[in-house]
């Protein structure tokens, strides 16, 4: 069963939430908060592929772009600011963790497909799901984004799996949810309660289903035996 990850193991993130982030990594480097806001959105494509490299390459290439030098003092306050905001997008709904242990329990294999930023690549190890989730492709590590079909492929590969054998649950963003079907495997839309709120990139808004109103459903889908149970 391969999951989406922001908005999908975690909660929406309203947009206020990106704002004040913004400002917080802003400040040390001198720039104002909407400019380093757009910085970031625009910056979207090359971040989410890795292109800018780690993160003070990254908001170095960032601060330049805004008109700023900053020095290696603010710059690293700066990330330091990012990665302390990012912390709070790795927090999970409160039925993560129990879903994925279930999941595991039943012989089921885990994985983890995410359109995302080196943040996300860099604090992997420490996330309390890290020992939950067999295999993970990240899109910064592989230098593509959703819906490329290759992304879908590559994480059947390293479960172990047949495309057609995965259960792909998702919030809809990068047109995630056509990708998995478009490489045969079955994906549903979760649309919990804060879907609305979230702020994602290529929303799949025609999806028509099927849905699921929450992560924990997924352990009543049919076929998640593993092979040989009852
Ligand atoms: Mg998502």
């Amino acid at each position: 069963m391969i999951f989406d990850f922001f908005g999908t193991l975690t909660p929406s993130t309203p947009e206020a939430t990106w704002d004040r982030h913004a400002a917080q990594s802003a400040a040390p480097l001198g720039i104002p908060a909407a400019t380093w806001r757009r910085a970031l959105d625009d910056s979207w494509d090359e971040r989410a592929t890795g292109r800018l490299g780690g993160l003070t390459e990254t908001f170095r290439a960032l601060a330049l772009r805004c008109g700023a030098d900053p020095a290696p003092g603010p710059l690293a306050a700066s990330c330091r600011a990012r990665r302390r905001c990012q912390q709070e997008l790795f927090a999970f709904r409160p039925d993560t963790e129990p879903t994925l242990a279930t999941l595991r329990a039943n012989g089921i294999a885990v994985g983890v497909l995410s359109d995302c930023t080196v943040e996300l690549s860099e604090a992997w190890p420490e996330l309390p799901i890290a020992g939950l989730v067999c295999a993970r492709v990240l899109s910064c590590e592989e230098g593509r984004r959703k819906p490329d079909r290759e992304l879908f492929l590559l994480l059947a590969r390293r479960l172990g799996v047949a495309p057609a054998q995965c259960v792909y649950v998702g919030d809809g963003g990068g047109r995630e949810l056509s990708g998995a079907a478009g490489c045969g495997m079955t994906p549903y839309m979760l649309r919990a309660g804060d879907w609305h709120d979230n702020k994602v990139h290529d929303r799949e808004q025609a999806w028509p289903g099927p849905y699921l109103g929450s992560l924990a459903e997924v352990l009543a889908l049919p076929g998640l035996h593993p092979p040989g149970s009852a």
